[in-house]
């Protein structure tokens, strides 16, 4: 497994962790300056302003782009929604070329509005992502389907085991391709009693991995992320599963803590981020 004591460069910023309080500008600067190898940015931050701009801006730095988050979500009540969901997400994919980010995140959605049929939300997911995939490989990004954790797939995610995301890939674009893949992130992945098998599973899918914490006294499963230490997951043992199937892409941190990290200045974050990558993670 590979040290990231010292290591940073192994590492990404996800710019979720540092709570959309400063400029892109800022934020890309500061993690470079920490010797951090990539970083993830929002749509929030890159919509509405000069996409090629902020994509100098990064390429200034040497910063890998590690992903671009996230997909508009795809189940919808109407045709007419459907549709206009998958056109936000190929302008979106679009922007993600431009930056050079490696996949595009695709966060699914949960139940359609009004809807109680999840295995609709799930045919509605699968049908727009085989669509997003002719545009991923049309711009040279990929599409990295990430499972959420159960407990959003009323209103978050329908897709939520790793080995369902599998099933997915498999069913849209064979391994060999490389360009349709799976996101792991530890706080939905940690509790599956499958992991182990379903990691070794997805082999050359596992486009990127995602680390935080599961707090024991989760006060919000949204916005209530931890630090990675602070909480209840065996984020090392998942990094070595991850690692045995030959993952050798960056550790990327996605903390959303509104109450918490979300408060400090980013500078203090970013310290701490690098820390607890090298002795937890
Ligand atoms: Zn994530």
């Amino acid at each position: 497994m590979r040290d990231l004591d010292g290591h940073p460069e192994l590492c990404a910023i996800n710019t979720a962790t540092l709570g959309f309080t400063a400029p892109i500008s800022e934020v890309i600067e500061a993690v470079a300056r920490h010797g951090f190898g990539g970083i993830a940015p929002w749509r929030r931050e890159v919509e509405g302003h000069d996409v090629k701009r902020i994509a100098l801006l990064i390429r200034d730095t040497k910063l890998k782009v590690t992903g671009y988050c996230r997909s508009t979500f795809i189940p919808a009540a109407t045709d007419k929604e459907f549709r206009a969901s998958i056109e936000d997400n190929k302008r979106a994919i679009a922007d993600a070329a431009i930056l050079g980010a490696e996949n595009f995140v695709m966060v699914v959605g949960g139940l359609a509005p009004g809807s109680r049929d999840l295995a609709a939300a799930r045919r509605q997911v699968a049908e727009a992502t085989a669509e997003l995939l002719v545009q991923g490989k049309a711009h040279g990004v990929k599409i990295a389907l990430e499972p959420l954790h159960p407990v959003y797939a009323a209103d978050r995610s329908c897709l939520s085991t790793i080995d369902e995301a599998l099933d997915l890939c498999d069913r849209l674009a064979p391994a060999s391709e490389k360009m349709l893949g799976v996101c792991l992130d530890v706080y939905h992945i940690w509790w599956d009693p499958a992991l182990e098998r379903a990691i070794d599973r997805a082999k050359e899918r596992i486009l990127s991995f995602h680390v935080c914490d599961w707090l024991l006294e989760t006060k919000d499963v949204l916005n209530d992320r931890g630090m990675m230490g602070d909480g209840v997951i065996d984020i090392r043992a998942i990094r070595a599963m991850v690692e045995k199937s030959r993952y050798r892409g960056l550790v990327e941190v996605e903390i959303f803590s509104v109450a918490n990290w979300w408060r400090r200045p980013i500078e203090d974050t970013l310290k701490v981020c690098r820390e607890r990558l090298a002795s937890c993670c």
